[in-house]
């Protein structure tokens, strides 16, 4: 499989995996066969935090992955305070996911941002060979192409940021908005996951800076030309259909059967982040139950929701509110033979995945706002066609623009929730094939080759006035 492009992928990120490793997923297995099929570098944070004072840019790893080198660097312990949990995870996070009450907007975060993203500048530019193309991911670094080209940089560079761009009132919120968007124009391509985050750029870059708007999705402000697109990430299908033929999946799939025989199972698996929707998915569950009483004894809810960055408050909060719930709901309408939520505060190893993904009759993925969602399309390429479970996705997901086929709801609205589960519960099985069938090409199409590849293929072809 080739790139397409003439010079060496330089990929940036704020994490770099080895996609060797089976437990590899999503941007990993992406970026590494985009970066594999002509030899690369991928650039990025060791994960290791230095205590004592010491600089961030002291230590630098490097690594061989086959024809991928991995090049890292540690971060401080100021550093990694300031740009990953405090700008990064309280600022940027909350924000672009429309979560103002959740964001520390005055704490000062930015500077950190700022030196961390021009470190990691300095590191790149001397790595950099003439021909290079540079592709850089999300939120940690958006500034990252415009702190390149204050040091000479004239690479094609391309930025896809992976979660939601909100809309202009409320990116405005983050003091120093201005000159985090304006960053965006150092790049020659910036992809995104929707186009109502396509939208949400035209419209802030129109009003706020006063953006001329040209044909292809092209824009013109600061002096500078820059392409805003739609490129929606997609999963590798046929992969993790052949990961669901495996063994770790199939006895996974067994185990579930047997235990669950005589129920109806729905899933659901997130990170428990307060951008999953995961209280008001138990409060539509808890509604079901109470509204439709035929569930009961029946219905169960495996809700996996492994821990993430729980140094940052708000995740300890979101903790303590779902385990309240299902307690809650356990308690008031659990038999001593049926627990009507099964919620587990643990990883399931992705191996593992789609033996349970296919176990359930129903998928539940009902995030407040989600860049894009990954588990909903496995949940679709995990399904027998034969006989498919129904997705329930929220709206406010980016998957949610592609896969109009799934019983798509509002899950700030408890009660139309409830029904929509109860509908998912009682489809027919024609109903259940005919979407599942829809649903099914759409991933397939725009897979996760078809994300990469199509995004190089633009970032190559990216008009160049700018240099
Ligand atoms: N995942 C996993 N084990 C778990 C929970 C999640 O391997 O216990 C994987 C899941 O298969 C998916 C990814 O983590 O590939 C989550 O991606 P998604 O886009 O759904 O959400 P994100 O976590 O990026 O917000």
């Amino acid at each position: 499989m080739t790139n397409g492009l003439k010079g060496r992928l330089v990929v940036v990120s704020n994490r770099v995996g080895d996609p060797r490793q089976g437990s590899a997923g999503g941007l990993a297995v992406a970026v590494g066969e985009a970066l594999s099929s002509s030899g690369g570098l991928w650039f990025g944070w060791s994960g290791k935090i230095i205590e004592g004072g010491a600089k961030s840019e002291t230590k630098q790893h490097r690594q061989s992955a086959g024809n991928i080198t991995l090049a890292t660097i540690d971060l401080s312990r100021d550093d990694y305070d300031s740009y990953y949990l405090g700008f990064s995870n309280r600022v940027i996070w909350p924000v672009f996911h429309y979560r103002l009450d959740l964001a520390d907007l005055d704490a000062g975060f930015f500077e950190g941002y700022q030196r961390v993203n021009r470190v990691f500048a300095h590191r790149l530019m001397a790595e950099l060979r003439p021909d290079d193309v540079i592709w850089i991911h999300d939120y940690h670094l958006i500034p990252l192409a415009a702190e390149l080209r204050a040091l000479g940089c004239t690479h094609r560079i391309g930025f896809f940021l992976h979660i939601p761009l909100p809309p202009p009132l409320i990116l405005a919120a983050i003091p120093g908005h201005e000159w985090l968007i304006r960053s965006l124009f150092a790049y020659d391509l910036v992809g995104l996951q929707s186009h109502a985050d396509v939208a949400h750029f035209a419209r802030y870059v129109t009003t706020e800076a006063n953006a001329e708007v040209l044909p292809d999705d092209h824009y013109r402000a600061f002096g500078r030309i820059v392409r805003a697109s739609a490129y929606p990430i997609g999963i590798d299908v046929e992969q993790f259909r052949r990961l669901g033929e495996a063994e770790d999946s199939q006895k996974m799939l067994r185990m579930m059967r047997e235990q669950y025989a005589q129920r109806e199972l729905l899933v659901g698996v997130d990170r428990l982040d307060y951008s999953k929707g995961l209280p008001q998915r138990f409060k539509a569950f808890r509604l079901l139950l109470a509204r439709y009483p035929e569930n009961r004894r029946r219905a169960t809810l495996v809700e996996i929701a492994p821990p993430t960055r729980e140094d940052v408050e708000a995740y300890a909060d979101i903790r303590r509110e779902l385990e309240g719930l299902a307690g809650s709901i356990n308690g008031e309408f659990g038999e001593l033979d049926w627990m009507p939520i099964r919620y587990i505060h643990r990883a399931i190893a992705r191996k593992r995945l789609p033996g349970l993904y296919r176990a359930g009759r129903v998928a539940l993925v009902t995030p407040l706002r989600d860049g894009m969602n990954l588990v909903a399309k496995e949940y679709l390429a995990s399904q027998d066609p034969d006989n498919p479970g129904v997705l329930v996705l929220s709206r406010f997901a980016g998957a949610a623009e592609q896969l109009s086929e799934a019983l798509l709801v509002n899950p700030y609205d408890t009660v139309a929730t409830a029904e929509t589960i109860e509908r998912a519960l009682r489809m027919p099985l024609e109903e259940r094939r005919e979407r599942h069938r829809e649903l099914l090409r759409k991933i397939r199409t725009y897979d996760v080759h078809w994300w990469w590849k199509t995004f190089l293929q633009d970032l190559a072809n990216a008009r160049r006035e700018n240099h």
